[in-house]
């Protein structure tokens, strides 16, 4: 089967084909898109970001994002336990809430945003 898709790693937006038979990507103007386009293809990743609770009044949420990306499979899974956090002292932006969040030993959940307390 032949992919259609557009390159995003710049602001060329190469319009890439990926032939899974092949294995082969064509259109791409450097190595880059190859390896976007097989990514995009055979295992997706995203980035994530979210709010999660905190016990003060003052500021009820915060916003939180994690290192790195995860396979798109794993996001409604991520959302899950980010919706189980409750923030109970205070913390400062980007300190690591969750390490190695989901076993990725490259991503972590950071908060970006100060949780000042009350
Ligand atoms: S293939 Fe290379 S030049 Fe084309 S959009 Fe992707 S990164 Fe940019």
């Amino acid at each position: 089967m032949i992919h259609h898709l557009t390159c995003i790693v710049c602001p060329n937006g190469c319009a890439l084909t990926y032939d899974d038979k092949l294995d082969e990507v064509k259109g791409n103007k450097c190595p880059r898109g190859e390896s976007f386009a097989k990514e995009e293809i055979l295992a997706p990743k995203r980035n994530l970001t979210a709010l999660v609770k905190t016990i003060y009044s003052n500021q009820p949420v915060v916003s939180v994002r994690l290192s790195n990306k995860i396979l798109k499979k794993d996001i409604f899974q991520a959302m899950k336990i980010i919706d189980e956090i409750i923030i109970d002292h205070p913390m400062k932006l980007g300190d690591i809430i969750i390490k190695d969040f989901l076993n990725y030993q490259d991503v972590n959940l950071i908060l970006t945003k100060d949780v000042k307390g009350e």
